[in-house]
């Protein structure tokens, strides 16, 4: 299966700032020698050697991650704003003709991961199907509610696409031709849904917006079946181990106890995600690089879990 981040940012979006821009700039000048800028080539290849906390962004954008079977399924976990971005590419495609079809998975309705909606594209092209699943059993009335007139002049009935919603059991599974999809309920105020898929013996597990603190990992063996033996898990990180002590009760974790986590479920591959929209990309550079810190300390485990952070356009094939 293949997995691509189109929205990486928790909690709100998170554009750059002209500072920050201006910083990025001059921090680039700073480093570039002569040759470096001698011509338009050796510019562009200049640019291109920098860290992307310099010559780009982890990116600003809400959850949205595309997940694709290995029949090229569409699946989409979550409309944050990074469905905007994504729609825009489906629109080039089957999807742009009214001929798409394409599953939606929703881990819970914090704006954060639900106001991409009225700027899905794919949405408003009648002959479109989407199938939409939650184990929150009012799942459509919340999603309707976002565009209620007052708040959006659009409803969602308006979008012409066929969007058909389906309750899933809670801690239950589902099946897209051959992938299986369990669901995991977290810890999260108003409560969320992590979502491990296994397709041909690979297992993406996907956990946003999950709190792993004390009282959790008193009961951490509840949570085998959904960890055990990942291929790749992409977990909130949105705090410090510091942060993560004093916002008990907020909802996220931090790297420290997704690495815990991760040895515990023997997971081989660990990508950060859920940016805290106060981090800037030297911040998060910071935040990966003290991830990879802590798990050498770790010699029983050193080499057998790998960490990543998530950035808009990261493709991962699973
Ligand atoms: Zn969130
Ligand atoms: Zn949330």
């Amino acid at each position: 299966m293949k997995v691509r981040f189109w929205g990486v940012r928790g909690s709100i979006p998170t554009p750059l700032s002209n500072e920050v821009i201006q910083y990025k700039i001059s921090k680039a000048l700073s480093l570039a020698s002569p040759k470096d800028i001698a011509s338009e080539e050796s510019i562009e290849s200049f640019v291109r050697s920098l860290p992307l906390s310099i010559a780009g962004s982890y990116g600003g954008n809400t959850t949205t991650l595309e997940v694709r079977n290995k029949y090229n399924d569409l699946i989409i976990i979550d409309c944050g704003t990074g469905i905007k971005h994504l729609g825009n590419q489906l629109l080039k495609e089957e999807f742009g003709k009214g001929q798409g079809t394409g599953t939606i998975l929703l881990t819970h309705t914090h704006w954060d991961h639900i106001q991409g909606i009225p700027f899905f594209g794919p949405f408003y092209i009648p002959g479109n199907k989407f199938n939409i699943y939650s184990p929150y059993k009012d799942i459509k009335d919340r999603v309707e509610y976002q565009q209620v007139f007052t708040h959006f002049p659009i409803n969602l009935e308006y979008m012409l696409a066929q969007k058909e919603f389906f309750i899933i059991d809670r801690e239950g599974e589902l099946f897209l031709n051959d992938m299986r999809i369990l669901n995991k309920s977290m810890r999260h105020p108003g409560g969320s849904y992590g979502f491990r898929f296994e397709e041909d013996g690979k297992t993406f597990v996907f956990t946003s917006d999950c709190e792993f603190n004390i009282d959790e990992l008193d009961k951490i063996e509840s949570y085998r079946e959904f960890f055990q033996d990942a291929d790749v898990c992409v977990f909130d990180t949105q705090y410090t181990f510091e942060e993560s002590i004093n916002k008990i009760d907020w909802g996220h974790s931090s790297a420290s106890i997704a690495i815990d986590v991760a040895n515990m479920f023997n997971i081989k591959k660990l990508i950060l995600f859920h940016h805290e929209p106060d981090y800037n990309d030297e911040k998060l550079d910071a935040v990966l690089s003290n991830a990879k810190s802590y798990i050498n300390m770790n010699t029983r485990r050193r080499g057998k879990l790998e960490v990543g952070i998530a950035y808009e356009g990261l493709e991962l094939e699973i």
